[in-house]
């Protein structure tokens, strides 16, 4: 069965190679780029989505996985969550919205609360689905938010995400500590056993 993963992100492809010791196809390899529409409730739903849609365009040779994910803040009844990537969508005109309209956007809600720092996690989740059903895993990371941009590692909220049992944030810390602690890493160790055993079935 060939691994094939339902995002053209290739950030995201280096990790699932790398955590799964395998060789993954970005679907975009096979089936040429398109954006699929995240009309899901949930990450768990939007990560099917995602796994369903290339499914189900390759067939049963392949095994296909894919990831959904996003910051959550409590103080924010949730927000962004799942729409994370897109949360500065309606203040942009004319352009695609960036991480960084993104950060922004969540620091001027946070300061909008009279907050410096309030609890936040990240979940991921992850989708494996082939002809043997679909699975869906997650894995969270807390910590807390706060209402400045520190550091340039890492992407997307990473500059204003402080990690429990940390001082400083995800984007001053060394790449290797967010390996360890993140929700996607987290997510893709209790997918691994799952692609491992399809993959062979
Ligand atoms: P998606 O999973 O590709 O739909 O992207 C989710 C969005 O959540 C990203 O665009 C980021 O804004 C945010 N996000 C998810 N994981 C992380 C992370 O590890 N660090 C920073 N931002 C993240």
């Amino acid at each position: 069965m060939k691994l094939v993963l339902a995002t053209g992100n290739k950030g995201k492809l280096r990790e699932f190679r790398e955590m799964c010791e395998a060789e993954i196809t970005p679907f975009s390899d096979l089936l040429g780029a398109f954006e699929i529409d995240e009309t899901g409730k949930s990450f768990s739903e939007n990560a099917l989505i995602k796994a369903r849609t290339i499914y189900e365009k390759l067939g049963d040779d392949y095994l296909v996985i894919s990831d959904d994910s996003g910051i959550s803040l409590p103080v924010l009844e949730g927000a962004p969550g799942i729409y994370s990537a897109r949360y500065a969508k309606e203040d942009i005109q004319g352009r695609e919205v960036t991480d960084k309209d993104n950060l922004y956007k969540l620091i001027d809600a946070i300061r909008a609360k009279g907050l410096k720092r309030t609890p936040a996690y990240y979940t991921a989740a992850i989708a494996v689905v082939g002809k043997y059903g679909e699975y869906v895993v997650h894995g969270w990371m807390h910590g807390e938010a706060i209402d400045e941009a520190r550091g340039d590692k890492g992407f997307g909220y990473d500059p204003m995400f402080i990690p429990a049992g940390f001082e400083k944030t995800l984007g001053e810390l060394d790449e290797e500590i967010k390996k360890k602690i993140s929700h996607r890493g987290q997510a893709l160790e209790l997918a691994k056993p799952i692609i491992k055993m399809l993959k062979d079935k």
